[in-house]
């Protein structure tokens, strides 16, 4: 092994979403290998992955069927593209099996690389529907603020962090934000469902006032996951759903997080019963194990695509890559063979939820958030009227950090510490996270109050 890894990484590497000053100094953590829920770094050091790297690796690490059907794709056909009429087995197939798991609306699938990929490309298909439907004024599109939607330009600016907007000079004209619906922090008085209520209306009031004529979709995601995993009230969703039908407006849902599993249905849409028109996935789709994403595409767009528009001008050379395509439909077969997405439902999720809820005991935790294997921890400094730390960050940072040293990765947003393991956790491993979650909860307190 090259023993200067992390000197040549400071030298050469520069990171995504990291303070590149601080790595340097402190060093950068080196994972080397996986095995089930767990990863290792170049010192051997064990960790228990509650977040599934980047809330991705759904069937867990090192599942050496995904390695061998990789393998046996690149010595038949490692690449071919699917641009000018031409296509590959495991990109048909793959289409096919994601449309199954999809309501009887959607058999669509247009495939890209990425999940920011999936975001630049439905955009440009709303715009395109509506042009062919002869309403080209239909063009505005409507996100919410803290989404994420990933960090192409277009995909940062759908998204609403004010920070990445602030690198770039984003958004990109056309794109508008309308609030969260972050009941915890935001709802004041209101109860969680009148709040819910309340954010939706948002929706309405953000058409008028830019005119139904000229708004192309909303987009948001089923649970707004690297915003904090923001659950919605159970008002939200279906309001949300009623204005973008009354108004005209396409609903678009981001699956990139919430699908494949995640919160113990196929889609995060199917657990708050609404019906997008068009929904990017990535992520646990191939589990992580190889880079693809997609739009999945509802009958109402896709015929409109396929019948007037004809000949969309969009696509990347990955689009359906064999190689990734065939990884992802092992990694389907996996999750349906395993019924992993029911034992999310009926087994493991509730059992994360008994789990997280037995936190609720400690002065620091406001509130529990769950679905299905999609979960937060609300810090507060008084639980009793919903106060949030001055510092909100140093109150998530100690928790992870100390998580991190006693051997659990967990993600801090804030003051919100976000849980989103591999969907193959077992019940030891649940019992694991929640006991090293436990004490860095109680050491946050101590340094919070101390
Ligand atoms: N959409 C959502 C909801 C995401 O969480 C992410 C990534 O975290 C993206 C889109 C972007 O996906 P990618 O990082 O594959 O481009």
């Amino acid at each position: 092994a090259v023993s200067n890894l992390g000197a040549l990484d400071a030298a050469h590497h520069l990171h995504p979403f990291s303070d590149m000053k601080k790595l340097n100094a402190a060093g950068t953590r080196i994972i080397e290998r996986g095995e089930g829920c767990y990863i290792f770094d170049n010192h051997g050091k064990r960790y228990l992955d509650g977040f599934a790297g980047l809330w991705c690796v759904n069937i867990g690490y090192g599942r050496k069927e995904i390695a061998d059907a990789v393998v046996r794709q690149m010595n038949e056909l490692p690449y071919y593209n699917t641009f000018f009429g031409t296509t590959t087995p495991p990109a048909v197939l793959l289409a096919q099996k994601i449309t199954s798991h999809a309501g009887p609306n959607i058999n669509r699938v247009f495939f890209t690389g990425s999940g920011s990929e999936a975001n630049d490309t439905w955009f440009r298909m709303a715009r395109v529907y509506w042009g062919a439907m002869g309403k080209p004024s239909k063009k505005a599109i409507i996100a919410r603020k803290n989404g994420y939607h990933g960090s192409t330009v277009a995909g940062a600016s759908l998204g609403g962090m004010k920070w990445m907007h602030e690198q770039g000079d984003l958004p990109i004209a056309g794109i508008h934000h309308i609030d969260q619906p972050f009941w915890y922090g935001e709802g004041g008085d209101l109860s969680s469902d009148e709040f819910g209520l309340k954010m939706a209306r948002q929706l309405e009031e953000k058409i008028d006032e830019l005119g139904e004529d000229n708004v192309a979709a909303f987009v948001a995601e089923p649970i707004q996951g690297a915003g904090g995993v923001i659950v919605p009230p159970a008002t939200y969703w279906p309001e949300i759903a009623r204005i973008c039908k009354a108004r005209n407006i396409l609903l678009v849902t981001d699956e990139v997080i919430c699908g494949f599993g995640r919160t113990g249905h196929w889609f995060g849409h199917q657990h708050f019963g609404v019906e997008p028109d068009l929904a990017p996935i990535a992520k646990g789709l191939s589990s992580g194990y190889l880079p693809i994403g997609g739009v999945m595409v509802s009958d109402r767009v896709g015929n409109v695509l396929v019948e007037e528009v004809g000949d969309f001008n969009h696509g990347f050379t990955y689009s359906g890559h064999p190689v990734c395509a065939a990884a992802a439909l092992e990694n389907l077969r996996i999750i349906e063979d395993e019924k992993l997405v029911e034992r999310v439902h009926d087994d493991i999720g509730p059992y994360l939820a008994a789990g997280l809820k037995s936190l609720e005991d400690l002065p620091i935790v406001g509130e529990v958030q769950q679905v299905g294997l999609m979960a937060a921890v609300q810090l507060a400094e008084d639980k009793t009227t919903r106060k949030r730390f001055e510092d909100k960050e140093k109150a998530g940072v100690t928790v992870r950090n100390h998580c991190l040293d006693n051997g659990l990765v967990l993600r801090a947003t804030g003051d919100r510490m976000l849980f989103s393991p591999p969907l193959v956790i077992t019940h030891a491993e649940v019992d694991q996270m929640i006991e090293i979650t436990r004490k860095g909860l109680e050491h946050a307190w101590t340094v919070m109050k101390g």
